[in-house]
């Protein structure tokens, strides 16, 4: 079994931060790019299915191995066996500086992630290693060079090709920005390699490092950064009704953007959408924010009226009680929903307890019709792998 004390002073803060920041992770997929000795790969294949991707036959030949996780010998050729959006995760830790077609290797990286999935970048930092240069190394010349916009070399691994943070994107679009961290702001600074060496100095260390990893000014000296994005492409989910479709849509937008559970709702007069929303729980800080409420009074307020009579409503979700009794206040004549409240409960919301609180729903089978209910589980099925939080 591999310790992590095991590595060098300073891999072993680097890959300490560089955990702590992409957090608890479990039970997803992950996609090691350029896993080097497989450090991280076996770090999360402990809690996550796990592949590594790495060219260097010497490095693999000290991989470590403590957990099962599948590696491949390979460059980016070797992701044309996987699939459209195969994994949650994909990681790509100071790979990028030694290639030369970067851009074509992230539209790869971005290729096999799903909708929604997170992109971790780690990457040297210019102004970082000119600090280096400068204040470590004595090498002034390295320091104009890099200035200059040069490029720089590793001992390990050859020349380190720099490229700026806002690139990346400009190479993807899809990919967003969530999280900019700055990694070994201090560490360095200290030449003391006694003190490398203390446990408790590189607590003390981890600690402080952690704490400036997201403040602007230290960011901009670290000698790493790490990147996190996020695929902001979203799944589409085809349905029969062109109304349910509105409505998963609507539930799509509020499940990728964190503002509750994935439920869509429109609500339609003469054949036209008249109003329309989606569950805001979070968002708002309000329980009675679901998406039928949110629709009706969006609906009332385009109409200029508290009576929808003539109006039909669609919603991603059998309504729960609450909603059933907006509905009917509102004079909304028919409800077609596409998950029921079994589905609901599947996923974690507790609509069946509200149930049996208020007699049942039998009278109303008639009044709600289910259609499109295939569809609207595929809705739930994405938002079950999103990261979300139940309420
Ligand atoms: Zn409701």
């Amino acid at each position: 079994m591999h310790n992590i004390t095991e590595l060098p002073a300073w891999e072993r803060l680097f890959k300490k931060i560089i955990w702590k920041q992409l957090g608890e992770i479990q039970g997803k997929t992950i996609l090691d790019f350029g896993s080097g000795e497989g450090i991280t790969a076996d770090h999360f294949a402990k809690d996550n299915e796990v592949i590594a991707i790495e060219p260097d036959e010497d490095m693999l030949e000290h991989a470590w191995r403590d957990h099962t996780y599948r590696q491949i010998v390979g460059d980016v050729s070797a992701l044309s066996e996987f699939a459209d959006a195969a994994f949650d995760i994909v990681l790509c830790h100071n790979v990028l500086e030694y290639i030369d077609d970067k851009k074509s290797v992230v539209q790869e990286l971005t290729r096999v992630l799903k909708p929604g999935g997170i992109l971790s970048i780690a990457k040297h930092n210019r102004a970082g290693r000119i600090m280096q240069m400068a204040v470590l190394l004595d090498d002034f010349e390295k320091a104009h060079a890099l200035l200059d916009g040069k490029n720089s070399t590793a001992s390990k691994f050859g020349e380190i090709r720099y490229y700026e943070d806002e690139e990346i994107e400009e190479w993807v679009p899809k990919l967003d920005v969530e999280k900019t961290y700055g990694i070994r702001t201090f560490w360095d600074l200290q030449q003391n390699q006694e003190k490398h060496a203390d446990e408790k100095w590189q607590e003390a260390m981890l600690e402080l490092d952690m704490r400036v990893s997201q403040m602007e000014p230290f960011k901009k000296i670290a000698f790493f950064h790490h990147l996190i994005f996020k695929n902001n492409q979203r799944e589409e989910i085809p349905a029969e009704n062109p109304f349910m479709k509105e409505a998963i849509d609507e539930a799509l937008e509020g499940i990728y953007n964190g503002h509750g559970g994935p439920f869509g709702c429109v609500i339609v007069k003469d054949g036209k959408i008249v109003g329309r929303g989606h569950n805001r729980v979070l968002a708002i800080i309000d329980s009675t924010a679901h998406g039928e409420i949110s629709a009706i009074r969006d609906a009332e307020k385009s109409l200029g009226t508290h009576d929808l009579s003539g109006c039909e409503l669609y919603t991603t979700g059998e309504p729960c009680p609450m909603c059933l009794n907006a509905i009917l206040w509102a004079n909304i004549e028919k409800v077609y929903y596409g998950c029921t409240i079994s589905d609901n409960a599947k996923i974690g919301f507790r609509d069946e307890k509200f149930d049996q609180l208020s007699g049942g729903r039998d009278t109303f089978k008639d009044f709600l019709v289910c259609i499109d209910r295939k569809a609207c589980q595929k809705l739930f099925a994405v938002y079950s792998n999103l990261e979300h939080e139940i309420y």
